[in-house]
C-alpha cells in the first residue's frame, strides 16, 4: 500500500498550508482502508488570499497577449500527454473509476487542451457597419475576470479542464475548488499546470469541504464569475447566491437521461447503448441513462438480451483491467443508491437483476452496487423522476412514438437523450421535440466531444454551454465599439 500523498493550496505560484491545520482525507471507494491522499479543511481566510492573488494577477495576465496565453494552455496539453498512465492511474485509485474509462478522463482534458489552445489565435469579435458615417463599428470579447470553479468528483480532470482552460486562454484568472472526493487528481493537475509556467495568482487551488470553501468563494466579493458542475440542489443554492451577490454563473447540474428503443431499432446496437449507458462510470454520469424506454413490441426480447449481459458484467476495483463496473463514489452514494432500491420496492417495482449491495470477497471494503434493472416501472414514480447516480436502469414500456417522447420529456431535468430507430422521420421528430441539451439517434447518452456544446435544459443547466466555441460566451463579456474617425 503506498504512503497517503499531502496536497497542499496552491496560491500566488506557491504550494501552502491552510490557515486551519484541520486535514482530511480521500480514500479508494474500491478499499476504504486505504488514504490515498490528505488535504486542507481550508477557510474563508485561505479563500481571501487566493482572491486576492487572483486579483492582482488579473491586471497584468489579461494584458498578455491571447496567443501567449494559449501557448501555455497547450503546454499543459503536452504535460498531460506526457503523464497521462500515471494520472488514470491515480483516478482509479482516488475515484474508483474504470482504468479505461479514466484513461479517456485525462485525454478528454488533453484534447480540451490543445482545442482551447487554438482558440487563442481566434477569439473572434464582429465588424458591422454603422448607420452614421464616417463611423467604425465592432464588437471584441474581454476577459471577465477572477472566476471560482467548483467541481464535482466524476470526471475529476475533464471537468476542471472544460472550465480552466477556455478562462484561461479568454484572459480570466482562475480559482479551482474541487470536490472533497478527488483531491489528489486536482492537485496533480495544478502541479502540471504550475510545471507548465502559468504566472503566479494566474492559477490557483483552494481545498476543503463545498459548504466552507465553495460556499465561501460564491460569497466572495471580489469573485466575477462562479461556473459551477454539481447537483442541482447545491446549483440552485450556488444560483441564488450569484443572483444575490451580482455574479455571473454558469450552472451544470443533474439528469435524469433516457435512452428510447423503438420497435424497428437495430436492438443489437441499442444493447451496446444501453450497456454502455446505464454502466459506464458505474451510472455516476451525468447523462447516465437511467431510463430506457421501451416499445411493447421489443421489451420483452431487449429485456431478456440486457439481463443476459448484465449478468456478465465485473464488478471490482478500477485498476484491475478486467473490471466493467467499479466502486461508487462513497458510502454516502452507497446509501442513496441502497435507499432508492428501498424506494422502487415500495413503489411496487420488480428487480429483475441486482439491487444489492456487492460485497463478496474482495468487495467488502469498499462501496459496490450490483448493477440493477428496474421492471414495472411507471413515469412518475420516484425511482423513474430523480436522479439516483448509480448502476441502476428503470424499464418503462410504451405502446407508441408519441408516448415514448412525452415520457422522455415529463422530468425536471434535460440534459442528454437517445433514441434508437431505423426511421429517418422519427430521428428527426425525435431531435425536434425532445427537450434535452443534448441528443444522440442511435448512440448512447453518454460520450461528449470537447468541440461541441454540453449542457442542458430545465434544472440542469441555466442556459449556458460547456465546451465547442459556445464556452467562451461563459467566460468572456462582449464589449460594443464605436469608433467615429
Ligand atoms: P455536489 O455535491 O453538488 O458537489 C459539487 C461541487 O460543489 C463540489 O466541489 C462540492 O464540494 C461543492 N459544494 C457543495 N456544497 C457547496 C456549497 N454550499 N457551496 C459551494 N459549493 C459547494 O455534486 P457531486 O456529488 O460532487 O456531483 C454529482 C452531481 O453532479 C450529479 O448531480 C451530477 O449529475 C452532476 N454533474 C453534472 C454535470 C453536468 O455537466 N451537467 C457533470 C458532472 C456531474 P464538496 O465535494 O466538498 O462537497
Amino acid at each position: 500500500m503506498t504512503a497517503p500523498q499531502t496536497c497542499q493550496n496552491y496560491i500566488n505560484g506557491e504550494w501552502l498550508q491552510a490557515k486551519s491545520a484541520a486535514t482530511l482525507e480521500s480514500r479508494n471507494p474500491a478499499d476504504n482502508r486505504q488514504i490515498v491522499a490528505t488535504f486542507p479543511r481550508s477557510d474563508a481566510v485561505d479563500v481571501d488570499k487566493a482572491v486576492a492573488a487572483a486579483r492582482i494577477a488579473y491586471k497584468t495576465w489579461r494584458l498578455v497577449p491571447a496567443p501567449a496565453r494559449a501557448e501555455l494552455v497547450f503546454r499543459l496539453g503536452e504535460l498531460l500527454r506526457d503523464r497521462k498512465e500515471e494520472l488514470a492511474q491515480l483516478m482509479s485509485q482516488e475515484m474508483g473509476k474504470p482504468i479505461t474509462e479514466a484513461r479517456g478522463d485525462v485525454q478528454e482534458g488533453i484534447d480540451c487542451a490543445f482545442y482551447n489552445a487554438g482558440e487563442g489565435r481566434r477569439l473572434f469579435g464582429q465588424t458591422t457597419p454603422s448607420e452614421m458615417p464616417n463611423k467604425f463599428a465592432m464588437t471584441v470579447r474581454m476577459p471577465v475576470g477572477v472566476c471560482a470553479l467548483i467541481t464535482p468528483w466524476n470526471f475529476p480532470i475533464a471537468i476542471p479542464c472544460w472550465k480552466a482552460l477556455p478562462a484561461l486562454v479568454c484572459g480570466n484568472t482562475i480559482i479551482l475548488k474541487p470536490a472533497e472526493d478527488t483531491p489528489a487528481c486536482a492537485t496533480f493537475l495544478v502541479q502540471l499546470m504550475h510545471e507548465a509556467g502559468f504566472p503566479p495568482g494566474v492559477v490557483n487551488l483552494v481545498h476543503g469541504i463545498g459548504a466552507e470553501v465553495g460556499a465561501a468563494l460564491v460569497e466572495h466579493p471580489g469573485i466575477d464569475l462562479v461556473s459551477f458542475t454539481g447537483s442541482s440542489e447545491t446549483g440552485a443554492y450556488v444560483g441564488a447566491t450569484c443572483g444575490r451577490t451580482h455574479k455571473r454563473v454558469c450552472l451544470e447540474m443533474g439528469g435524469k437521461n433516457a435512452q428510447i428503443v423503438m420497435d424497428d431499432a437495430d436492438l443489437e446496437l441499442a444493447l451496446e447503448g444501453a450497456l454502455w449507458g446505464a454502466f459506464g462510470t458505474t451510472g455516476q454520469r451525468c447523462t447516465a441513462t437511467s431510463r430506457l424506454i421501451l416499445h411493447h413490441d421489443i421489451k420483452e426480447k431487449f429485456t431478456s438480451m440486457l439481463l443476459e449481459r448484465t449478468a456478465a458484467l465485473q464488478i471490482g476495483a478500477g485498476n484491475n483491467p478486467s473490471t466493467e463496473i467499479g466502486p461508487l463514489i462513497n458510502s454516502k452514494q452507497l446509501q442513496r443508491v441502497s435507499h432508492y432500491l428501498e424506494i422502487a420496492r415500495a413503489e411496487g417495482v420488480k428487480v429483475l437483476i441486482g439491487g444489492e449491495i456487492a460485497k463478496d470477497g474482495e468487495l467488502q471494503h469498499g462501496y459496490f452496487f450490483q448493477p440493477t434493472i428496474l421492471n414495472n416501472v411507471t413515469p412518475q414514480m420516484r425511482i423513474a423522476t430523480e436522479e439516483i447516480f448509480g448502476p441502476v436502469v428503470a424499464l418503462i414500456e410504451v405502446d407508441s412514438f408519441a408516448d415514448a417522447i412525452a415520457i422522455l420529456n415529463d422530468t425536471p431535468y434535460g440534459l442528454s437523450s437517445s433514441i434508437y430507430t431505423r426511421d429517418v422521420n422519427r430521428a428527426f421528430q425525435a431531435m425536434r421535440d425532445i427537450e434535452a441539451g443534448i441528443t444522440y439517434i442511435n448512440g448512447p447518452t453518454i460520450g461528449a466531444e470537447v468541440h461541441l456544446p454540453f449542457g442542458g435544459v430545465k434544472q440542469t443547466g441555466n442556459g449556458h454551454r460547456e465546451a465547442g466555441t459556445t464556452v467562451l460566451d461563459v467566460f468572456t463579456e462582449w464589449k460594443t465599439v464605436y469608433v467615429d474617425f
